[in-house]
């Protein structure tokens, strides 16, 4: 015997469930035949491609044992089972990416919301809610030892050795006195038909069956009542994903992705097909109403399963749909493929790529169709997964029209969001270009300088502020023909300007003084320029037409490019500002010195970049509030 520790997380995680999820508690059966049907799939694949497993017999079940007696629910299934280690790893630690993060970084408040558990998988552990004590048995297919891993769920677990005869798992669980219910068929049999009903495996149960006493008409009894356990098939282990659309209710779509996907609030929609000619195909996808928590991360989880033939294949599949759909859950199940089919070899598939492409035009006109008939309900989507949709512009060109579709945006003159095509309609007779600003923050945007005149003119600006933005923005430059441009940009000066005859008139009369600016900033400007997009703020900072900006620059840095040049913005002042005016009629080279750096410096504040040399800034500042005064 062997004892061992949980993982720190192991405990929070079990706590959490135990104060969140209780009320939903039945939901443990529904975690323990996901794990089983996990575990019969990863063995049928290995049967039927590794030569190792080729003798061995696979006739999946997952059989469910309750007993009255000793208060105990049993779950075995005949899958791949687990070894001495795999125990340890699988059920004393916590290995999914992201998961364990989130559980350390959860607050008090946190953890009393449901909400935020209902976000990953809770697997195995959800049994503690209603077991006191879990005996896991399991035997490795291909392996001779078996072992028993015991826990009360309280910070430590042992491990024997045991005797097994057959590979697989069976999970013993000891009910906590209040939780009886799981011992009474009836109960458990709705479970399982509620969320267990089409997984591809059949799920068996020893039932009651009373054949009622017999008597003849003088009412005697010929025939005793008699009563006889009947080994039953629970569910209609049917793979929900091969049945005909019109036999699937509505409920039964929402328990299934809740079956497959460990997540327990309903999807926002599913999309079902069954292809057929010559190419033969069922996919079932679905789009969950919440985030994973691994949606950011680089070893994210992929949510859709692979089959081929109804045999499963594999779930790690990254390359199933591209990586701005990897919010999408649910399952592909070729006809075509061979069963071996290395995984190596998946990605270059012909036949899974026709797959994939067809999908996801399927799922990119689905949620067109929402964004259409419920804006609300496609918001609520676009707020989750939204960010993660935007990668498809920077990859995807083949569906970069539908995407820009799909993309929302905030606006400089609404606070609710808008499509590119509602922008087209509203824009103004005479404008050249769809016009949006990048950064970080709404608020700034929304009052930035660079938009001043945009305003002015009542041009809409869309505002993006998802750092993202900065880097598929530049990628995106018309939409249906209209130019789509930075409002930082040098170029657009020509498509904002009022008045030319005046604007060349201003420069000969500012010739001397940008001159004289341009010296002074020329470890910090490209250029320095007259501005005809400013109203009431002084200056304002512009890219040249092929330049990053600063964004950027930033989003290309924790790229990882470091050694990147740094790129020069273009200062823009505004020639109606009285701080002009009157520096017009000055000729103090030190008090220019300092303004120059001050006019910069408060263009890089207004547009919410970081002043490097915050010292230097305040210096300068008292030196010309002193002099004010
Ligand atoms: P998840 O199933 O989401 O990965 P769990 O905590 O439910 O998380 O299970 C952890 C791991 O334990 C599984 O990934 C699997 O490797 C292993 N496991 C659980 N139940 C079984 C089972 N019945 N047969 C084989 N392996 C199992």
């Amino acid at each position: 015997m062997s004892k061992h520790q949980f993982q720190t997380e192991v405990n929070q995680l079990l706590d959490l469930m135990i104060h969140s999820l209780y009320s939903n508690k039945e939901i443990f059966l529904r975690e323990l035949i996901s794990n089983s049907s996990d575990a019969l799939d990863k063995l049928n694949y290995l049967t039927l491609t590794d030569d190792n497993f080729k003798k061995l017999k696979y006739e999946p079940r997952i059989n469910i044992v309750i007993d009255k007696k000793t208060k105990t629910i049993t779950l075995s299934d005949n899958g791949i089972g687990m070894s001495e280690s795999d125990l340890i790893e699988n059920l004393g630690t916590i290995a999914k990416s992201g998961t364990k993060s989130f559980i350390k970084n959860l607050s008090g408040d946190q953890k009393k919301d449901s909400n935020m558990i209902g976000q990953f998988g809770v697997g195995f552990y959800s049994a503690f809610m209603v077991a006191s004590k879990i005996e896991v048995t399991s035997k490795k297919a291909n392996e001779d030892k078996a072992f028993t891993w015991i826990s009360e769920g309280t910070g430590e677990y042992e491990i024997i050795k045991t005797a097994k005869e057959t590979h697989g798992t069976s999970i013993k669980l000891y009910l906590k006195d209040e939780e009886v219910e799981f011992v009474e068929y009836y109960r458990v049999e709705s479970i399982i038909k509620k969320y267990s009903n089409h997984i591809s495996f059949g799920i068996w149960m020893d039932k009651e069956e009373t054949t009622p006493a017999v008597t003849d008409d003088k009412g005697k009894e010929t025939k005793k009542a008699k009563t006889k356990i009947v080994n039953t098939q629970v569910n209609k282990a049917s793979a929900l994903w091969r049945m005909n659309k019109n036999e699937i209710k509505e409920n039964e779509y929402k328990d299934f992705y809740k079956q497959i996907s460990h997540d327990n609030t309903d999807p926002i929609f599913w999309t079902h097909t069954k292809a057929e000619g010559t190419l033969e195909y069922s996919t079932l996808f679905y789009i969950p109403s919440t985030a994973p928590m691994d949606l950011f991360r680089m070893d994210y989880q992929p949510g859709v399963k692979l089959y081929v033939k109804r045999v499963f294949i594999t779930d790690d599949e990254k390359e199933l749909l591209p990586v701005y759909l990897r919010f999408v859950k649910g399952i592909i199940d070729a006809e075509d493929l061979p069963l071996n089919i290395s995984r190596e070899i998946l990605q270059e598939n012909r036949i899974l790529s026709a797959i994939k492409k067809s999908s996801v035009k399927k799922i990119l006109s689905e949620l067109k169709k929402l964004q259409t008939k419920s804006r609300k309900k496609y918001l609520e989507f676009y707020k989750t997964f939204g960010r993660v949709l935007k990668e498809g512009l920077y990859g995807d060109f083949e569906n970069k029209d539908t995407l820009l579709d799909l993309v929302m945006f905030k606006s400089s003159k609404r606070d609710d969001f808008i499509t590119l095509k509602e922008y087209k309609e509203k824009m103004k007779d005479d404008q050249k270009s769809i016009y949006y600003i990048t950064g970080e923050k709404e608020s700034i945007l929304r009052n930035s300088p660079l938009i001043e005149q945009f305003k002015t003119q009542d041009i809409e600006v869309l505002l993006l502020d998802e750092d993202i933005d900065s880097i598929i923005m530049p990628m995106v430059t018309k939409y249906d023909e209209t130019p789509i441009k930075p409002v930082n940009n040098s170029d657009i000066n020509e498509e904002i300007q009022d008045n030319k005859e005046e604007n060349k008139e201003t420069k000969e009369k500012y010739q001397g003084l940008l001159v004289k600016m341009k010296e002074i900033l020329k470890d910090d400007a490209k250029d320095v320029k007259i501005s005809s997009r400013l109203n009431d703020s002084p200056s304002v900072l512009i890219y040249d037409k092929n330049d990053p900006d600063f964004q950027m620059q930033q989003m290309l840095k924790q790229m990882g490019q470091e050694n990147l040049p740094t790129v020069k913005p273009i200062l823009e002042i505004n020639p109606e500002h009285e701080i002009f005016k009157k520096l017009l009629t000055k000729s103090d080279d030190l008090l220019l010195n300092d303004i120059s750096f001050l006019l910069m410096d408060q263009a890089r504040l207004s547009e919410g970049i970081k002043i490097e040399d915050i010292t230097q800034f305040s210096k300068r500042l008292n030196k010309i509030i002193a002099k004010a005064l």
